[in-house]
C-alpha cells in the first residue's frame, strides 16, 4: 500500500475529485474533507493523523470480533491461496459454503435448514423478496405477493431494498419503488404511545397495524411481513415485549411470512445467536450480512425456513436468481473463521450474561440523567440516546436531527466514534467490549 506517500490534504483532493462516497453531502464533504481511517487494532481505530477513536459502531454494526484479527487474515489468504474463486452455478460448489451453511443451519432456529448467498444485506433482502413471491407462486397463488413493511424500516439502499424500507428521503430519490409495498406504523412507544397507553397496549396496536393491512389489502393477497427484530439504521428501536408474540401470531392467522431482517442484529449483537432467538420468533426467512464475517469480507447469508425451502426444492424447477459471488469461497472461509472465534471467544454469552446488562447500567446511569437525554435504551450490545429539548414534554431540538448530530461531533472530539440518525445517538460496539471499554465509552460520551 503506497497510501503513505501521499499526504492527508492530498489524499482528500483526489477522494474529492474521484470518489462518490454512500449518503453523503459531497459539497459539504469538499468543504470539510475526509478523515482517513487509517488504521485499527482491537476496539480502537486510528485517522492518519493518528487520533485514537473508540469504536462505537463496530465500523457500521459489523466488526464484532474487533480489529486486527491475524487469523481471519490468514483464513482468506489460505483459501486464496489455495482457490481465489469458483462458483456455486452449474451444479458446482466449493467446500467452504457448503460447511459455512452446515454450520449456519446449526446456529440457526430450528425451522432452518438452508442458506443463500449474497455479498451484501441489500442483495439478500432482494433474494428475499424474490423468494417469498416465488414461493407463493409455486404454491399456486401468485397474487399473494404484497409485502408489509414499516416506516423508518432500512432494508437496504438497492431499489428493493429501499422499497422495502420505509425511509421516506430514500423513496423521494427512487423514482419509483417495487410495486406492491406497503408500510405500516413502527413499534417506537416513546414517540407514538398515545397518552396514558403503556408500552404493552401500545406494542399491541403498532402490531395490529399489520392485521389492518393485512384485513385492507385481503390476506389471500399478502405474501408476507418484513421486519427487524430491533430497528436499527432508523434509530435502535426496540419494540415492546408484546409486539413480537402479537405479529407472529397474526402472521399464522393469515398464513402470511414472516421475514426478519438481521443483517444488524444476527451473530450475537442481541446476546442469542440471533435476535430471533432473543424475541422468540420463528421466522420463513433470516437475512444477514455484516457480522457474519465481522466486515473482514463482504458477504450475506440469507437463511431459508424448512417451509419455503421445500416448495422451492420439491416444485421449484430452476430459481432464476443469484449473484457471481453468490457463496464466495474466501469470503465463506472468513465467515467460518469469524464464527470460530465468536463461539471459541464465548462472546454471544458474555453480551447476554455480562456486558450487555454492564451497558444497560452504563446508559442508565452515568447518561440519562442528562438534561438533554429524553429516553436510553438497549438490548445486548445495541443502543441509543434519545435528545431532546426538554425531558417532560419530549420536545424535540429544532430541525430534528441537528442536536444528534452536535453531540455526535462532541464525542468523536472526544474520541469516542458514534452514529447520529435523527434525534438518536447510536452505540453498537464490537461484542470485545469489556466493562473497563463500557465505562470508557460513558466517559468520552459525556466528557
Ligand atoms: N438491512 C439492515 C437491517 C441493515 O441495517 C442494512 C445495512 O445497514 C441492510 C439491510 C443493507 O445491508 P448492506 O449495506 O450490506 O447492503
Amino acid at each position: 500500500m503506497t497510501y503513505q506517500n501521499y499526504s492527508l490534504k492530498q489524499l482528500q483532493q483526489i477522494d474529492a475529485a474521484h470518489h462518490l462516497h454512500p449518503f453523503t453531502d459531497h459539497k459539504e464533504l469538499r468543504d470539510i474533507g475526509s478523515r482517513m481511517i487509517t488504521r485499527a487494532e482491537g476496539p480502537f481505530i486510528y485517522d492518519s493523523e493518528g487520533t485514537e477513536l473508540l469504536d462505537g459502531m463496530a465500523g457500521l454494526w459489523c466488526v464484532n470480533v474487533g480489529y486486527g484479527r491475524t487469523e481471519l487474515a490468514e483464513a482468506a489468504y489460505e483459501q486464496m491461496k489455495e482457490m481465489p474463486y469458483y462458483n456455486s452455478f452449474f451444479k458446482c460448489s466449493t467446500p467452504t459454503p457448503v460447511l459455512l451453511s452446515k454450520k449456519l443451519a446449526e446456529l440457526a432456529p430450528k425451522n432452518i435448514n438452508q442458506v443463500f448467498y449474497g455479498s451484501s444485506g441489500s442483495e439478500s433482502n432482494d433474494t428475499a423478496l424474490r423468494l417469498v413471491r416465488h414461493y407463493w407462486a409455486l404454491e399456486g397463488k401468485p397474487q399473494k405477493n404484497r409485502i408489509i413493511s414499516r416506516k423508518m424500516a432500512y432494508h437496504g439502499s438497492t431499489v428493493a431494498g429501499t422499497s422495502l424500507g420505509g425511509m421516506d428521503g430514500m423513496h423521494q430519490q427512487l423514482g419509483g419503488a417495487v410495486p406492491n409495498i406497503v408500510h405500516v406504523m413502527m413499534p417506537y412507544a416513546y414517540e407514538l404511545a398515545l397518552p396514558g397507553e403503556n408500552d404493552h397496549d401500545f406494542g399491541l396496536r403498532a402490531a395490529r397495524s399489520v392485521e389492518d393491512a393485512i384485513l385492507e389489502a385481503g390476506a389471500e393477497n399478502v405474501a408476507a411481513f418484513i421486519g427487524e427484530p430491533i430497528m436499527g439504521a432508523g434509530g435502535v428501536k426496540i419494540p415492546p415485549e408484546s409486539y413480537w408474540p402479537e405479529i407472529q401470531r397474526i402472521c399464522r392467522k393469515y398464513d402470511v411470512l414472516l421475514m426478519l431482517d438481521e443483517v444488524i442484529t444476527g451473530y450475537g449483537r442481541t446476546g442469542e445467536w440471533f435476535a430471533a432467538q432473543t424475541f422468540g420468533i420463528e421466522a420463513d426467512t433470516i437475512t444477514t450480512a455484516k457480522a457474519l464475517t465481522s466486515g473482514y469480507q463482504p458477504l450475506s447469508a440469507l437463511l431459508v425456513g424448512d417451509r419455503i425451502a421445500a416448495t422451492l426444492v420439491d416444485k421449484g424447477g430452476e430459481f432464476y436468481h443469484g449473484y457471481t459471488y453468490s457463496g464466495h469461497p474466501v469470503a465463506c472461509a472468513v465467515a467460518l473463521k469469524n464464527l470460530e472465534i465468536i463461539e471459541r471467544e464465548g462472546l454471544v454469552e458474555r453480551v447476554k450474561t455480562d456486558t450487555g446488562p454492564y451497558f444497560a447500567q452504563m446508559l442508565k446511569e452515568r447518561i440519562a440523567g442528562h438534561g438533554l437525554v429524553g429516553e436510553v435504551r438497549s438490548v445486548g450490545l445495541m443502543g441509543a440516546i434519545e435528545i431532546v429539548k426538554d425531558k417532560a414534554t419530549k420536545e424535540r431540538i429544532s430541525p430534528v436531527g441537528s442536536a444528534a448530530v452536535a453531540v455526535r461531533d462532541h464525542a468523536i472530539a472526544n474520541g469516542m466514534m458514534m452514529r447520529a440518525t435523527g434525534d438518536s445517538m447510536i452505540l453498537s460496539p464490537p461484542l470485545i467490549w469489556t466493562r473497563a471499554t463500557i465505562d470508557m465509552a460513558g466517559e468520552r460520551i459525556l466528557k
